[in-house]
């Protein structure tokens, strides 16, 4: 675990996101939880030396950010508006038997806290939507809408540390997923967290960084776009986009773990930006 302010704590190992969590003399106030099981409830007793745990926001709706929050009853989870429609698609994945299956083979050592088949999945329950500041002991907390990598993305900043977490539209140094993004969203978050007063950035995947690795995630987004939108230009359809060799654009390997899904990867980023190229070349 990570101290990235004087009072936030990131961690940066765990398979999946970027967990995180601001202390203020009224307890504690979460960004994200661990997927795997296992590291979920090692994360909360640390969090219990620290205090209470009041509230939790998704940054995104991937289950990397959410299927942790299954480990944290009784603690008020904060979404942007569009997290629930997905939240209520990722439930009955989360609790299907090929997720079980999935566990034992990729983390053996979660599956007794599975629970299956009684899985809570424990989703938002407030919601706002463009932004949600709230007071806890002497720190204001804005939970900021700023949709890019997914439509209902969120930045947590906490202004008196200096600290905003981004979930995915910073991936710092490990390989950028667009497979839902809307690149031209996520190109103006970009800027919007340029202009927030941050000295730290806690990125969804990577190590903590600052301002200045935000231009060299614009380039990976715009390069991205641009390689796609050269097929969509020379009156491709998606299938013979989809022929191509994938553009070789991010000078990044896959985070966390995940080599096996990097071809995955590459494919749903042509899919989804020639989809939404396609779409707005419609307009
Ligand atoms: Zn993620």
């Amino acid at each position: 675990m990570r101290r990235v302010s004087e009072h936030v704590y990131a961690e940066i190992y765990y398979w999946g996101c970027n967990p995180g969590f601001l202390v203020t003399d009224d307890g504690v106030f979460m960004v994200d939880t661990p997927q795997q099981p296992i590291n979920a409830v090692q994360w909360r007793e640390k969090m219990a030396e620290h205090g209470r745990p009041r509230h939790l926001v998704n940054t995104e709706p991937h289950g990397d950010h959410i299927l942790g929050n299954s480990y944290f009853p009784g603690v008020e989870v904060i979404g942007q508006r569009l997290m629930l429609d997905r939240y209520n698609e990722t439930i009955p994945r989360m609790q299907s038997e090929e997720r079980l299956e999935t566990m034992k083979q990729q983390d053996p050592d979660s599956v007794w806290l599975l629970n299956h088949p009684n899985y809570p999945p424990n989703p938002p329950t407030r919601h706002f939507d463009d932004r949600l500041n709230l007071t806890l002991g002497k720190h204001t907390i804005e939970c900021i809408h700023m949709p890019g990598h997914t439509p209902p993305q969120t930045s947590a900043y906490f202004p008196q540390e200096g600290v905003v977490f981004t979930g995915d539209n910073v991936f710092h140094r490990c390989k950028t997923f667009l497979q839902e993004a809307n690149p031209w969203e996520w190109l103006a978050s970009l800027k919007a967290i340029e202009a927030l007063d941050v000295s730290v950035i806690v990125p969804g995947h990577g190590e903590p960084c600052d301002k200045s690795y935000l231009r060299e995630q614009a380039e990976i987004v715009e390069a991205w776009t641009a390689a796609v939108e050269k097929f969509v230009q020379a009156g491709m359809t998606e299938e013979e986009a989809l022929a191509q060799p994938r553009p070789d654009v991010d000078p990044y390997p896959i985070g966390q773990r995940l080599f096996a899904a990097h071809d995955r990867v590459n494919t749903s980023n042509v899919t989804n930006l020639y989809r939404q190229i396609v779409a707005r070349n419609a307009k």
